[in-house]
């Protein structure tokens, strides 16, 4: 008792130190095109065509094809003696650059940035704090100034931004029935995916997307068209600046950047500007009460360490938070996908 039997096998230790593998292979092939390739093909295609058409080796993508089957992101068949390939279903609507429902910017930005920066997570585990600086060499006294070091660098940011909320948007922002609140500030919105699901689940309502200048700017020019007339936009710092005044707040993936002193600065302001029987929405991936699960959170709990000030919390912990700046009549919805919603009220 307490030895394994000899006979033992630790599969899953085996797949745990190897699951970079597999991140780096999605990664490769994304960045390669490889699914773009095949989905405009509308054929299959030999392991010849493809390394041509993504500029590589053939032996290389050969190898790359074969794992990518294993993987079941691709199905080979065999004709007439060669093996062609094609993308999956999965593979077209998730992975290709051009598919709606595409996570091509998040990949990339998994590989580009987030991989780079959990090569330390030991130190960031040691230090209690992000390694902006140790993996690109930038200051990470102000978090957003390190996140948008670049102005391509903000763009990928927002790419990554937008792409969840195509798959998990509707359930957060249908999560609670919101539909008696008209006036919605969607506090840090971004690229305004979410402002998007929001105008689409209620039609009587308007949203303005408060963020920072610059990436008004940007989703302004790339992200919302003119045709999204109930979507307008705020520049300013939430921080420091006067918050438009509405009946519906909603601060998705903000809290968790932040550690809880400046969440309660925040959740304070935004109770100051609600309107009396207005609400504030947090959309956030919700850890279990006891910490058990689930694996994603305490994934992305890690993750915020690497990468800013905040941490994952429990729908008790955001409770908390939003009590401390006035909300009453707390709840919080599970969905079931990634993100969560928690909604507080401010009384009459
Ligand atoms: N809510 C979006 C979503 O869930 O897709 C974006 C979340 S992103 C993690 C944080 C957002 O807060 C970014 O769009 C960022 O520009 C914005 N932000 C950060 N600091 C800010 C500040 N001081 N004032 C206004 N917006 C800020």
């Amino acid at each position: 008792e307490g030895t394994p039997a000899a006979d033992a096998y630790p599969r899953k230790i085996l797949e745990y130190m190897e699951g970079f593998l597999i991140s780096k292979t999605v990664f490769t092939s994304c960045e390669l095109g490889l699914f773009d390739v095949l989905l405009g093909a509308e054929r299959p295609l030999s392991a010849e065509e493809i390394s041509h058409a993504v500029g590589a080796s053939q032996d290389g993508t050969q190898r790359l094809l074969a794992a990518c089957t294993g993987l079941q992101l691709l199905n080979a068949h065999t004709d007439d003696g060669q093996v062609l390939y094609s993308n999956t279903e999965q593979a077209s609507v998730y992975l290709t650059r051009s598919s709606p429902l595409s996570l091509y910017q998040s990949i990339q930005y998994s590989s580009r940035t987030i991989y780079l920066c959990w090569h330390y997570l030991t130190d960031a585990i040691r230090e209690g704090r992000n390694q902006y600086e140790k993996a690109f060499g930038v200051s990470s006294k102000d978090l957003f100034q390190a996140l948008y070091r670049s102005d391509e660098e903000m763009v990928k940011f927002m790419q990554l931004m937008n792409s969840i909320w195509n798959i998990c948007g509707k359930d957060v922002v249908t999560a609670f029935d919101l539909s008696p609140f008209k006036v919605i500030c969607d506090l840090g919105g971004c690229s305004g995916a979410l402002a998007k699901q929001c105008t689409s689940a209620y039609p009587e309502c308007t949203v303005t997307i408060f963020d920072l200048p610059k990436v008004v700017r940007t989703s302004r020019e790339h992200f919302v068209t003119e045709a999204d007339q109930r979507i307008s936009f705020h520049q300013g710092d939430f921080f420091k600046d006067p918050l438009p005044e509405a009946d519906l707040y909603i601060l998705a993936r903000i809290l968790h950047d932040w550690p809880d002193e400046r969440c309660i600065e925040l959740l304070s302001r935004v109770y100051k500007a609600c309107r009396p029987g207005g609400v504030v929405l947090l959309v956030e991936a919700l850890l279990h009460e006891d910490g058990s699960g689930p694996l994603t959170a305490q994934l992305y709990s890690l993750n915020m360490l690497v990468q800013t000030e905040g941490r994952e919390r429990t729908a008790a912990q955001y409770a908390a938070l939003l009590a401390a700046a006035g909300f009453t009549n707390i709840q919080h919805r599970l969905t079931g996908k990634i993100y969560d919603a928690v909604l507080g009220h401010k009384e009459t």
